[in-house]
């Protein structure tokens, strides 16, 4: 597609935007390299940067390369994700590495159907590692990016619950044609939307992109979609599975069912937990009430 002169004004501003004002962070780095965007992206999908960091590192100072962690128990990669939440990504992480390795020579795949093919990569990663560590031209769609254009575009406050084949078509219609500069364009939207373009408190006065803005020129219209997803966690499943996976990480070796006790006293809610958990592959009963992580 050939951008007209208001996409090319969009592509401008947003570049310029982003060169002034993007955060420095390690997986950004031209050092980084494939293995390094692809552990960032699987943290990122669910938790925000500052929570990140940290494990990061850490992450990758143990386990520098694919065969690194493939080479280790899927157990540690669950103990080393620590509090990040939704540690089936740790699994999912370990079983692409072990792909990696095993099917591709250690070297993440450059090409995005690979790319797709690993396990536990879905579109958004695999756009996400083949445009900012391969430098190609894709289309990458994450809440922030869909808020954006969900704003800038078409002039709604917030995006669809699910991405839908029209919010695609906006994102690689936009999308500059070089591919290096696409790749730039893409990360660069995804700050935009994580710094200026928030959820609750979008900076207009800061936004390069103000002028342009569907949602801004409509006089912000609230969201007459379906309610959005409350960010209720006490009390849930899923602390109750935070609380008894974070027995078995701290133990170190098998812990009897009463050490899990301790820690949640519903037992019907505790049992459906830990069936969770068994189910997900995410703990591994060794007797009859012993567990610990996977082997
Ligand atoms: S003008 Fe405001 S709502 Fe529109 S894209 Fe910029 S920050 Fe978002």
């Amino acid at each position: 597609m050939h951008a007209d002169t208001e996409t090319l004004r969009l592509h401008r501003a947003v570049l310029a935007w982003y060169a002034a004002h993007a955060r420095e962070l390690p997986w950004r780095e031209p050092s980084a390299g494939p293995w390094a965007v692809m552990v960032s992206e699987f943290m990122l999908q669910q938790t925000p940067v500052k929570r990140v960091l940290p494990m990061y590192e850490a992450w990758m100072e143990r386990w520098p390369t694919p065969a690194d962690l493939a080479a280790a128990p899927s157990g540690e990669a669950v103990r080393a994700w620590g509090r990040l939440g939704y540690p089936r990504r740790a699994l999912r992480l370990h079983a692409a590495a072990t792909a990696v390795t095993e099917q591709h020579g250690g070297k993440v795949p450059v090409d995005h159907a690979a790319l797709l093919a690993l396990p536990g990569v879905g579109e958004y990663t695999a756009a996400a590692v083949a445009s900012f560590a391969h430098r190609q031209r894709h289309a990458v769609l994450d809440t922030n990016v869909r808020r954006v254009f969900a704003r800038l575009v078409d002039g709604r406050e917030y995006p669809p619950t699910a991405t839908t084949a029209a919010e695609r078509r906006t994102a690689t219609e936009l999308l500059p044609d070089d591919p290096e500069t696409a790749a730039v364009w893409a990360v660069a939207v995804m700050e935009l939307g994580a710094l200026v373009c928030t959820a609750r408190a979008p900076d207009c006065g800061g936004c390069p992109v103000a002028r342009e803005c569907a949602w801004r020129a409509a006089g912000y219209p609230a969201h007459d979609g379906p309610a959005r997803k409350g960010q209720t966690y006490a009390g849930t499943d899923r602390q109750a599975r935070g609380k008894l996976l974070a027995v078995l990480r701290e133990a170190h070796e098998a812990v009897p069912q009463s050490a899990l006790d301790a820690v949640w006293g519903d037992s019907v809610q505790r049992g459906r937990a830990l069936d969770g958990l068994v189910a997900d592959g995410l703990v591994e009963p060794v007797a009859p009430g012993v567990y610990r992580l996977p082997g």
